[in-house]
């Protein structure tokens, strides 16, 4: 507890699903609450391992108190052939009861002001009910997102057939229109368990008190202003951007920032999926060589490729990283000059705040999103899985950061396409456009969350919370 708190400092605690995607922002916040809202707070959370030492740090060194409950590389051996939310269901399932009793001996020793949970931890309402505290939601995502979970009870009402043979593009609330195939890649498949189990989820955010949602006001307007429409749906607080602070760790990683330091300003692009995403074999050839065919310097965090799941790189074993022979032959000769390809897991934020980037050719992972805007980096939106079909939308047709590439009918992006936007990003008209778009919301971020409309929400909230312990 830091010297500012006593036992009387009004608690919360929060609840962050397996995957750095959750953890990340949550961890981010925890510290927002600690350091800026005079709150104390305990994150319990499934995926902190010895490998992410710098954010057990970060917590610790902010007064945020840890509590991790498994090591989720080592899921249930039932759990083998679920698709990658299925998993996470799971495993929430069987944290649970520990979860329940951890929050109750919290609430025993302090004053217990609220839960905050993502998404996959709902069935934690029960607990705040119990201790008659409200739960909040933490949204890891966007606004649009959000929208379309508020609307899917009532569209899957109105449309009997899968959503990708809509005849028109959805339009939800304040937001562009989206092809039923752009929706979250959850509701494709309707007849599947995972949907079902969305749909269930999205009925049940109506038990929250409030949805915090990772994003802010002026990257949204319109998708912020349409929330509003939806009656009897808890209050919507964009309170974002949370980004991780660092990601350094010692070992080869900083092979990538030295390599970085040797560029030219504004020259690289930086080419990443994220912390699962996985291409195919086919692809990822198309992907080197259209690398190599644009004659721009690019930074390739290169995962082995995997014909099966886009997110199979979240379960790679061990033995396999660290490997990368996979590319096409004679390619690391040939780019040496202009790229550099490190296999597995890069200092992303340290990246994209480094001078030499330009650029950033993404999955579209909110993260990897946030942390693009925040530094001021336009991107090419190339979703994999999740909602990232729809993040890549809202960046390309309505924020106007991003371009997009086309796939051809079996689903590839050709070599000839990876040229033709890598280098649409990096010189010519539209990369002054992209670039110049992405400084402005560089500076709106800064300024949502010193003091303005994030910031003020936020405030809303735990003025809220303080309130209901006193
Ligand atoms: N990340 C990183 N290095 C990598 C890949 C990912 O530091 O090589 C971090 C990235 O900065 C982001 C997170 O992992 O904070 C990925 O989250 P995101 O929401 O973008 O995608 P997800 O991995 O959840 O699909």
């Amino acid at each position: 507890m830091d010297q500012s708190q006593t036992p009387t400092t009004p608690h919360v605690v929060l609840l962050s699903s397996p995957g750095m995607g959750h953890i990340i922002p949550l961890a981010a916040f925890a510290v927002c609450l600690t350091r800026h809202h005079g709150l104390s707070v305990t994150l319990i959370s499934n995926t902190i391992t010895s490998n992410q030492q710098s954010l057990q740090d970060f917590l610790s060194s902010n007064q945020v108190e840890l509590l991790s409950l498994e090591d989720p590389n080592e899921p249930p051996p039932s759990s083998m052939n679920l698709n990658v939310e299925s998993r996470i269901w799971q495993i929430i399932a069987s944290t649970m009861p520990n979860v329940h009793s951890k929050i109750k001996s919290i609430a025993r020793t302090s004053h217990l002001a609220a839960i905050i949970v993502d998404p996959f931890y709902l069935d934690a309402l029960a607990t705040a009910k119990e201790l008659s505290i409200p739960c909040f939601l933490f949204f890891t995502s966007n606004c649009m997102v959000l929208s379309l979970v508020y609307a899917l009870p009532s569209l899957d009402e109105q449309f009997l057939d899968q959503f990708c043979n809509l005849p028109e593009p959805v339009q939800l609330p304040g937001c562009v229109p989206i092809q039923g195939i752009d929706l979250h890649f959850a509701v494709q498949d309707r007849t599947t368990e995972v949907y079902k189990e969305f749909l269930c989820c999205t009925k049940r955010f109506k038990e929250v008190s409030g949805v915090l949602v990772n994003s802010f006001g002026e990257l949204e307007p319109g998708p912020t202003k349409g929330l509003k429409e939806f009656e009897a749906m808890p209050p919507v607080f964009p309170v974002g951007p949370f980004i991780r602070t660092s990601s350094t760790s010692p070992g080869q990683e900083n092979e990538c920032l030295r390599w970085l330091d040797q560029q030219q300003h504004g020259s690289v692009v930086f080419v990443s999926f994220g912390s699962g995403g996985a291409l195919t074999w086919q692809q990822t050839k198309e992907l080197a060589l259209g690398l190599e065919m644009s004659k721009q310097n690019f930074l390739w965090v290169a995962r082995r490729p995997n014909d099966k799941e886009s997110t199979a790189y979240f379960f790679e074993s061990k033995n396999m990283q660290g490997k990368l022979d996979f590319l096409p032959e004679g390619f690391l000769t040939r780019t040496e000059k202009v790229g550099l390809v490190i296999p597995d897991w890069a200092p992303q934020l340290e990246v994209l705040s480094h001078p030499a980037v330009g650029g950033f050719m993404t999955h579209c992972g909110w993260n990897s999103v946030l942390e693009s805007v925040v530094h001021g980096v336009p991107l090419i939106a190339w979703p994999l899985y999740a909602e990232q079909r729809m993040n890549a939308v809202l960046l390309t047709d309505d924020v106007k950061v991003a371009i997009r590439p086309k796939q051809d009918n079996s689903g590839m992006i050709g070599q000839e396409e990876v040229s033709r936007v890598v280098r649409c990003l990096m010189q010519g008209k539209d990369s002054e456009r992209l670039k110049l778009r992405a400084q402005e919301l560089s500076h709106e971020a800064a300024n949502s969350l010193e003091g303005g409309s994030s910031f003020k929400n936020l405030l809303q909230v735990t003025r809220l919370l303080k309130s209901s312990v006193i």
